[in-house]
This record gives structure tokens, sequence and C-alpha cells, in this order.
């Protein structure tokens, strides 16, 4: 059988679990290269720690290079620019074009900053967490607000989907706040396109709402729904409804589009730039093309007043992952089998951290129906975050990502 070329684009929480598995289960049956611009893995939950100084970006990041290389798959630090699917073909950025029998686009997500005029976090006003570059940025713009306190908002935007974090950000900006013990000096704000506190973008869990609302008023935040941003100024944000909320620092999760290269390979994916697959991660027209994680189109199951959409968690990252190697690795032995499962079927597997608390969500689907679904308050500390972050590492590091 002639050796399959499978080529991997990104090498985060979906791209290096896509490489590891496909090397582990097809080893003399494929070469597996990987294509990344970023030379490190990155624990990207842990992101919302640095910006208050618990983390630092070499906390939480390691070289990818040594682990594929060790593994036996070859890594390409370079771009990926289009995909040609008709051709089977990568173009790059320096390495000309790559070949493929078999392709995972895991590319993750850019930030759509256009829509809000003054968001982009270059533009001197918001702070932004996904990024790291800016996630050291914004610890220091808290340095300075620790000197000159004042009004802090955060929030995020209509379209946004990654609303959890921003969540975590905000109780651990009081956290810190009251540890600094400057916290009466600040007026907490939070707004969220959300209907209602807790939705998540997965339609709420049972109890999440008046727990929300409970951690809001326990922490005297004061918070809007259903808020659209209408301007952002130096120092004040305006919502559509005329609110206007002054600030001395604010931090606002933009929405996710597709990565450059995807939206430059319209045969793969939606308006957005995300790879349209069926429940296999498969591309639902070119069937060597799979899709996971974030680089995935996931639609929303639910119209609100504001629209926002569904967040994209690590969780179902690896499954989609896993489940779209399983079918490389059946199509390539040859047996006959498709493995599906939708991304709202994927259990809801999540850790919240609020502070000095943390919520533990667990329900057999991401999206509703759902049989059961529980969120449990660990109100003593945020030990279940940081036991995760500790898990991820040693896993990945050992380029363990059989595990769960
Ligand atoms: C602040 C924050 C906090 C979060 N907290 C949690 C949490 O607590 N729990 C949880 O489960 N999830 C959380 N998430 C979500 C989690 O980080 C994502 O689910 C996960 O990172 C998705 O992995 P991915 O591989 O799809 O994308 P990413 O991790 O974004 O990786 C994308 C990869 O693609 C590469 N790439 C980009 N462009 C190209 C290109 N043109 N060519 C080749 N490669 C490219 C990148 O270098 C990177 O290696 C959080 C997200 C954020 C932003």
């Amino acid at each position: 059988m002639k050796t399959k070329q499978i080529l991997v684009l990104g090498s985060n929480f979906g791209g290096a679990t896509a490489a590891l598995e496909l090397q582990r289960k097809l080893k003399g049956l494929a070469k597996v290269t990987v294509l990344s611009p970023n030379p490190n893995f990155t624990f990207i939950p842990s992101m919302i720690w640095v910006p208050f100084g618990r983390r630092k970006l070499s906390d939480i990041s390691f070289p990818i290079r040594p682990l594929m290389e060790k593994k036996g798959i070859q890594f390409i630090q370079d771009n990926a620019l289009q995909v040609n699917p008709e051709k089977n073909e990568v173009v790059t950025e320096k390495n000309g074009t790559l070949a493929y029998d078999y392709l995972i686009v895991s590319t993750g997500i850019q930030m759509d900053f256009n829509v809000v005029e003054n968001l982009h976090p270059e533009n001197g006003m918001i702070e932004n967490i996904v990024i790291p570059k800016y996630g050291e940025r914004a610890y220091k713009r808290f340095q300075e607000l620790k000197q000159n306190p004042g009004p802090v908002v955060v929030g995020a935007t209509q379209g946004a989907s990654c609303m959890g974090a921003a969540y975590e950000y905000l109780f651990n900006m009081d956290k810190e706040l009251r540890r600094q013990k400057i916290r009466d000096k600040v007026d907490l704000v939070w707004f969220t396109p959300e209907p209602y506190l807790g939705h998540f973008g997965i339609g709420g869990i049972t109890g999440g709402q008046s727990m929300l609302e409970a951690f809001m008023k326990m922490y005297n935040i004061k918070w809007y729904t259903n808020a659209s941003v209408a301007k952002i100024e130096k120092e004040q944000i305006t919502l559509k409804d005329g609110t206007v909320l002054p600030y001395k620092m604010s931090m606002i999760m933009p929405p996710f589009i597709g990565t450059e290269a995807m939206k430059h390979s319209p045969q793969l994916v939606d308006e957005k730039g995300f790879v349209v697959c069926n429940e296999g991660y498969q591309h639902i027209n070119y069937k060597n093309v799979y899709g996971v994680g974030l680089a995935v189109e996931v639609l929303a199951p639910f119209k609100c007043v504001v629209p926002f959409g569904v967040p994209k968690t690590g969780f179902p990252t690896e499954v989609s992952a896993k489940i779209a190697v399983k079918n490389i690795v059946n199509e390539v032995k040859g047996t006959g089998s498709f493995e599906k499962r939708s991304w709202g079927k994927i259990p809801a597997v999540c850790v919240m951290d609020a502070g000095h608390k943390e919520v533990i969500i667990f329900g057999d689907h991401l999206f509703r129906p759902r049989k059961f679904a529980v969120m449990i308050p660990n109100i003593f500390n945020d030990w279940t975050k940081l036991l995760i972050e500790k898990y991820f590492l040693f896993k990945f590091k050992r380029g363990l990502a059989m595990l769960p």
C-alpha cells in the first residue's frame, strides 16, 4: 500500500491531538506532517490568568517541534495561505505548495475586530485575552490600574461566542482587585449579548442563571444582558440602548471568524470562514478534507434578540479531532466504518473559574435537549481548573493524546 501523505494545519489542541493520534494509529501507513506558524503549544484556557500575573506565557507554553519530531511527525513552521482542494494542495508562505492525500484543518480562529470601531487592542483602548501577546499587554494595563484605580468594564460584543472566558476574566479581575485592597475604588461592570447570565451559547444549564446572578450580587458587579456595543471611545463605551459605561480599563471579547488561510479557501468554508463539515468532521464536498476544533462551522441552535455564537471549547475540540482521525484511519485501512457525533451531542465538560470559586459543568450533551446537565460550585477555591491545567500540560508535553 502506498504511504498516505497526511497534512495537519495547526498544532494546538486540535492539530496536536490529530497529528499524534494519526501517527500512533497509522505508523508505517502514513507520513504525518504538521504545518503551523506557532512554534509553541499554548494552554489557552490559562490565558485568563496572564493579565493578572498569575501565569506567564512561558508557564503555559512549550515548544511543539521536539515533541512532534520525537514521535516521527514532520513539523514545518510556516503559515498556510490557502487550500486548493481540487488539486489536494496547500499553498504556504515560505515552503511553496504541499500536497496531501488527507488534510485536517485545525487553524483555530481570528477575531473580527471590525464589529465595532476601536475594539482592536492596537488602538490602545480595549484589552484582549485571546492572543498571548495581548494578554501580556493586559497585564501591563492592570499594573497601571492598580496605581490609578477607576471603573472597569468587561464584556462580549454582539456575535461573540467565547463568553465563558470573559466571565472568568471578570471574576478574576474582582478577585485581584480585592487582593490589592482597591476593589472599593473600582466600579466593575459586565455586559453580554446573552439573554440571561449563564446562557454561555449552549442554551444555559439548569440553575446556572441564578448561580451567576448570585455571584454578581455577591461580588458587587453590575450587569447588562441582551447588550450590543454601539461605540467605543477613549474611557467610554456606549451600548445600543444608549447606556454609557465609563471605563479606565476594559476587556471585550470580539466575535470569532475563520483564519485568513481558510477565508482564502472558499470551496471549504462558510461566509465566516469556518470549515463546513458533516458529523464525522469530514468536509461536505471534499471527502479527504476534515475540519476540527475552532476552525469548524457550528451553527447556533437558538435565536436570541442579540445574535451570538456557540463556544468551541477544548473538550469538543479534542473529540472532533479524534473522530476525524478515526474516519481517516478507517478509510486508509478499508474498514468501511464511519464515526459520527455532531458538536451539540458531544458531552459538556468544562470548568469556569469564578475568582475565589469555580463552577464545574457536566452534561451528556453540549446543546439541549439533554438528559442531564449539572453545575457544581466549588466555593472554596479554583483547584479543579488548576488541576486541569497541570493534567493537560503533562498530557500534551508527553504526546499522550490518546488520553481523555
Ligand atoms: C481566553 C480563552 C480561554 C479559554 N478557556 C477555556 C476553558 O477554560 N476550557 C476549555 O475547554 N476551552 C477554553 N477555551 C477554548 C480553547 O482554547 C479552544 O477550544 C482550543 O484552543 C481550540 O483548539 P484549536 O486547536 O481548534 O485552535 P487553537 O488552539 O486556536 O489553535 C490553532 C492552531 O492553528 C495554527 N494556525 C493558525 N493559522 C494558521 C495557518 N494559516 N496555517 C497553519 N496553522 C495555523 C495556530 O498557530 C495554532 O497552532 C478558551 C479560549 C480562550 C480564547
